[in-house]
């Protein structure tokens, strides 16, 4: 399958090419009595990935708007964003800083090789340092603030990455197979399942937390969710998922993985596409989603990530 890709950076040339992304049915004894659809968003560029290009897209349009010429941003050692930004910055002609948690190994990670062939400055700074990231004035503390540089937060967590989040949710609305009547994807702080669910209409959306940490999403989904549509319904998270914490990765979901990966050719992150479809199958096996139901997974993308996981 070869897609438009985010060739320019343009509004509308982005419209087009999230439009363009395929919608699969997935035929899999691994989801009995359910019809099944997933959305490719992984396929949207082959390395601005999955919900993290709609993020970055309004922090991008911004910057560029304001003149900035650096985009400075952080994120740990296998981050999808850190990735995604620094070949975001190669592609549109900026300058990329990334401040990454803790100290530089003397291996760096596949994602962190990456973002420096793009041309990413990698920072790094203790983890003491980097909790303070959210606090006006860490630049200016780390000395790298300029006139010219644009900040975006970690995982693109900010207005522009929440407007974003409502474009992608604008443009399954409007490209969504008939008869589906949920949506299931991957939360990390929740920015993506605000947005989508704020602009959804007639479906329930389901968001499956890959951390512990619920509360600081239905948090951040209602931070991020000022003026939700009218008609958007009630959040709904599906809990016990996370195997064990963010980056876990146990027997159980590895063998899930291999086996879903051999089956629909899809390949998934285990990060977070892992779990959400583990999460699917075992709710239909307890019975917790009614049969007949037509579900539609968000293949939010993250696939470099896999490196940090399997033999490739
Ligand atoms: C970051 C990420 C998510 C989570 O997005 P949030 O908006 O933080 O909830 C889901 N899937 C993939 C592949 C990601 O990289």
């Amino acid at each position: 399958m070869t897609l438009g890709y985010l060739s320019s950076l343009d509004l509308n040339n982005f419209i087009q090419a999230a439009r363009e992304v395929p919608y699969q049915r997935i035929e899999s004894d691994l989801f009995p009595g359910v019809e099944v659809w997933i959305r490719r968003d992984d396929l949207l560029d082959p390395v601005i990935s999955g919900n993290k290009a709609y993020k970055l897209l309004f922090n991008l349009l911004e910057a560029r708007e304001q003149g900035a010429d650096t985009l400075i941003t952080c994120g740990g050692a296998w981050s999808n964003h850190i990735h995604a930004t620094a070949a975001a910055g190669a592609r549109f002609g900026f300058h990329t800083v990334g401040i990454i948690r803790g100290e530089r190994p003397p291996q760096l990670s596949a994602t962190l090789q990456d973002a420096e062939r793009f041309g990413m400055q990698l920072l790094f700074v203790s983890r003491q340092v980097y909790r303070k990231r959210s606090y006006p004035g860490f630049l200016l503390e780390l000395k790298i603030a300029a006139n010219c540089s644009s900040f975006i937060p970690e995982g693109g967590a900010n207005l522009a990455g929440a407007r974003g989040a409502q474009l992608f949710g604008q443009i399954i609305d409007s490209s969504l197979p008939a008869g589906l009547n949920q949506v299931w994807l991957a939360c990390g702080t929740g920015l993506t399942l605000a947005g989508i669910q704020a602009q959804l209409r007639g479906v329930s959306v389901i968001g499956l937390p890959v951390l512990k940490a619920e509360n600081s999403i239905r948090g951040h989904v209602s931070q991020w969710q000022e003026a939700p549509a009218p008609d958007a319904g009630e959040i709904e998270l599906c809990s016990g998922y996370h195997c064990e914490g963010y980056a876990k990765y146990p027997d159980y979901l590895r063998d899930f993985q291999q086996m879903f990966e051999q089956e629909t050719r899809i390949p998934l992150d285990p990060v977070y596409t892992a779990k959400l479809l583990y999460g699917l199958h075992r709710e239909i096996a307890i019975g917790r989603v009614p049969a007949g139901s037509k579900v539609l997974v968000l293949h939010s993308g993250g696939l470099q990530g896999r490196r940090g996981f399997l033999p490739n």
